[in-house]
């Protein structure tokens, strides 16, 4: 070849395409191998070991692609080394992606095993093809490695009927499904039907598995994101109302005071919470408070902030100025009142000016210690 025989076609089609595909690929698996070890350094979790074991593989299984374009002739060994890995590493990758979602019990890792263990079988049918089979050496090596091709369509199926209901990101994960069974298909196709001669195909064959190990980046990266807000959601809740804790509360108050924006702070306390505690148990005592946050969160997290203050003290931050919030704590007291075994007393105070955040909570206090005074079950605005 001379060097004007270098057309962009011979370029794209050609086995320098091939290396340059297979390079891309192989900084895209880089890239993912990166973040799920930076991720299993950190939070030692089994999914991302199992994810970063599967990158292992397809990295060694296209460092094997990688070589061969170098040599002409792969040897038998090569050709099953190569499908062994292509079959085991799919199935690492649903095994990763199953445990980013779930947490992996004893039972599961035996599930993995028989799983693991049947595919290294399924694969070593290569190595046995029935005398009556067998035919013309072409023909030897397309009937060798049809039973692995096929089961990989079976990995495919099972994967979308077993992993996609148990995890998140369903829509993302058939993406990357139908792209893998597509993939797969232009490699059967290619190769049972054109002997794997079908330049088209056998470009295609190379470009659609980048668009999968892209698509699983992009799939890693959310999981890791929707952990990270899931920690930071529950650093600022509280674990048994799931209305904001203390401190998140506070910070919002504060920063709506230091804008001067004119909001109330509405703070509730159960009524002889104690007595019932007492009486009927901690269970229950934690049933009623269950209670009492959905009531005021149904009412209040629309038009502004609910949080748990304290044991039984509940409060609520209202940022809607158009919402009378004299009205809208009275309408909490009823509900209470009616729906649960419980009252509650309330102190209303609202924003004037010069006032700081810990004043304003501590007015509404205030205000909730005079309802408490006077006879509880009522709400009491602050006034000095
Ligand atoms: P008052 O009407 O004056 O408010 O009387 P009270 O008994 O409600 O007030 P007190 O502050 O003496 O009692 C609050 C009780 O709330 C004490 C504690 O046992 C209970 N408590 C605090 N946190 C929890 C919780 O998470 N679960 C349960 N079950 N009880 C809690
Ligand atoms: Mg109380
Ligand atoms: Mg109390």
């Amino acid at each position: 070849m001379t060097l004007t025989d270098v057309t962009l076609s011979t370029i794209i089609f050609g086995p320098l395409g091939a290396v340059m595909i297979r390079c891309m690929m192989i900084s895209i698996l880089l890239m993912s191998l990166l973040v799920s070890f930076r991720l299993l350094v950190s939070r030692r979790k089994i999914g991302y070991f199992s994810i970063a074991l599967a990158l292992c593989l397809v990295l060694i299984q296209y460092g094997q692609l990688l070589g061969q374009a170098f040599s002409t002739e792969s040897g038998e060994t090569g050709i099953y080394i190569e499908l062994l890995l292509k079959l085991l590493s799919f199935a690492m990758i649903n095994i990763g992606i199953y445990q980013l979602y779930n947490a992996t019990r004893k039972r599961d890792f035996i599930i993995f095993g028989l799983f693991l263990s049947s595919t290294i079988a399924i694969s070593m049918t290569y190595w046995y093809v029935p005398v009556w089979l067998e035919g013309s050496g072409a023909q030897l090596s397309l009937i060798r490695t049809l039973g692995p091709e096929l089961y990989l369509f079976l990995l495919i199926f099972l994967s979308f009927m077993l992993v996609n209901p148990r995890i998140g990101q369903n829509g993302k994960f058939q993406m990357m499904l139908t792209i893998y069974f597509a993939a797969h298909m232009i490699h059967v196709a290619n190769v049972y039907l054109f002997g794997g001669t079908q330049a088209g195909l056998t470009l295609l064959e190379l470009v659609v598995p980048v668009f999968f190990y892209i698509v699983l980046f992009l799939f890693i990266v959310e999981r890791v994101i929707e952990i990270m807000q899931a920690i930071y959601n529950s650093s600022i809740t509280d674990g048994l109302t799931k209305l904001y804790n203390r401190k998140y509360f506070y910070k919002r108050v504060s920063q709506y005071v230091l804008q001067k924006i004119p909001v109330s702070v509405l703070f509730s306390d159960i009524d002889n919470f104690k007595k019932l505690n007492d009486t009927k148990g901690h269970a229950m005592g934690d049933q009623v408070l269950k209670q009492v946050a959905q009531i005021i969160r149904e009412e209040a997290e629309e038009i502004g902030v609910c949080g748990r203050y304290g044991g039984e003290e509940m409060v609520v931050l209202v940022t809607d100025v158009e919402v009378d919030a004299g009205e809208l704590a009275e309408r909490i007291r009823a509900r209470v009142e009616s729906e649960t075994i419980v009252t509650v007393s309330m102190g209303l105070a609202a924003y004037h000016k010069g006032v700081s955040t810990e004043q304003l909570i501590k007015e509404a206090d205030e205000a909730m210690y005079q309802a408490k005074t006077t006879g509880k079950n009522k709400v009491i605005l602050f006034s000095a």
